[in-house]
């Protein structure tokens, strides 16, 4: 068995952050990183954005090259699953037969993609749109002239739709009535679909599939609304599932994620947990929840390594996302859901604007549609937590 001062579990952005954190408060401490994939831990965004769009290539999107590792003293096992976590003896265990004693460690394993309970939902060849292998096999995949059905209207479904539509006849499927529903107040989700319907994107709302076969190359695709889609692809983001398997079966308290406290650490206190996993306080808005977004991964892996290198600082950062569809581009912080009442000051009607996202008259998330540098003014509104009316935001933020 091996010794380890850090063990990192996962080697996406999370884990991978987890390192600068670390060395910024230890410089000598042995590192380990496991890592299912095969690859040197990448940068996720591009793999639906700027890779498509021949703005950036695969080689650019590592994080680090390999001489990073071995500067830092990190030890990577690529290409390792984490099977088993012993709590008492402090160790965890691989899919390659090895088994590392930890001083401290992070678990950062990130979700899986949901995948379709229905006949044919799993035929080989559907993309569960996630790793830097599901973009190559695609991307080899999606040849000019061919077709492919889009299955879900979320982040995923609307950013590659955007993506494959520049070579692809694309459909889109989804069961909202509005494009991004989840996130876009229905006005917004209604333009944004007309963007892309005049794109020549096929867009199917308040539908969903009900099975899928294959015939030679092509797939048939039925929905529950009695449409018969075939096409030679069918790619499928439908939301993802956070990996809590490992933490469960250690005994750690898990729910909607790995349960953390505010300085990222799980109810056993020499193991962390950060990135999409881990649900944690998110203090200005004064609740628990996850996030699966990015910036949180990044900020929060090297957060939990500052702390289980001793540092003890409790996670008040309030992270943001951005996403690119089109005209439309955004950045959004804080609880950015549909749910909660919607207040859009536009400049330019769901072009340029921003949307505030408030509950019990507090602002608690604000999208900044084709406006730039303004997310630290709406982490302060939302920090203050002040009563607010909706029509006094107007032109708050400009
Ligand atoms: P998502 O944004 O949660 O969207 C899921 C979509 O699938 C929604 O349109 C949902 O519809 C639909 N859906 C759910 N169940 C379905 C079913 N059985 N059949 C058909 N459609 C179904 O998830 P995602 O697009 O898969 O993205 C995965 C993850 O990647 C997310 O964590 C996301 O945050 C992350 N991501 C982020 C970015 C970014 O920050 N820019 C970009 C890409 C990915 P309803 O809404 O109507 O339920």
């Amino acid at each position: 068995m091996k010794n380890f001062d850090y063990v990192i579990v996962g080697g996406g952005l999370a884990g991978d952050s987890a390192i600068q954190g670390i060395r910024e408060h230890d410089t000598q401490g042995s590192i380990l990183l496991l890592g299912e994939e095969l690859h040197l831990p990448y940068d996720r965004p591009p793999l639906s954005k700027k890779l498509w769009f021949g703005k950036t290539k695969v080689a650019e999107i590592y994080l680090h090259p390999q001489h990073f590792y071995d500067e830092h003293g990190v030890t990577l096992a690529l290409g390792a699953r984490a099977e088993k976590i012993d709590p008492g003896a402090k160790s965890v265990s691989d899919s390659n037969g090895s088994t590392y004693r930890f001083g401290k460690l992070l678990l950062a394993t990130g979700t899986r993609p949901r995948h379709m309970a229905i006949p044919g939902g799993d035929i080989d060849g559907i993309s569960y749109f996630r790793t830097l292998d599901d973009f190559q096999r695609l991307y080899g995949e999606a040849r000019p002239g061919k077709s492919a059905l889009i299955i879900g209207g979320g982040f995923i479904g609307s950013e590659l739709a955007a993506a494959l539509n520049i070579s692809l006849e694309v459909t889109m499927v989804f069961p909202s009535t509005t494009l991004c529903r989840r996130v876009f107040p229905e006005p917004l989700g209604l333009a944004v679909q007309h963007h892309f319907q005049a794109r020549g994107i096929r867009v199917i709302p308040s539908d969903t599939p009900a099975s899928i076969s294959k015939t030679g190359e092509r797939y048939r695709t039925e929905t529950v609304g009695g449409k018969s889609l075939e096409t030679d692809l069918v790619i499928a983001g439908i939301g993802v599932e956070p990996r809590i398997e490992l933490a469960r079966e250690a005994g750690l308290e898990v729910g909607n994620g790995i349960v953390v406290n505010e300085f990222l650490e799980t109810t056993h206190p020499d193991i962390y947990a950060a990135g999409d996993i881990a649900f944690f306080p998110y203090r200005a808005l004064g609740k628990s929840m996850r996030i699966e977004h990015w910036d949180n991964a990044m900020v929060q892996g090297r957060w939990a390594g500052w702390n289980m290198a001793g540092a003890r600082e409790a996670y008040t950062y309030q992270p943001y996302f951005f996403s690119d569809l089109f005209e439309l581009g955004y950045e959004a912080t804080g609880e950015v859901d549909t749910s909660l009442e919607t207040f859009s000051d536009w400049q330019k009607e769901n072009q340029t604007g921003v949307i505030y996202y408030l509950r019990d008259g507090r602002v608690k998330g604000v999208m900044m549609c084709n406006l730039w540098d303004r997310i630290d003014a709406a982490r302060e509104l939302i920090r203050k937590g002040e009563r607010v009316s909706p029509e006094s935001l107007r032109g708050k933020i400009r």
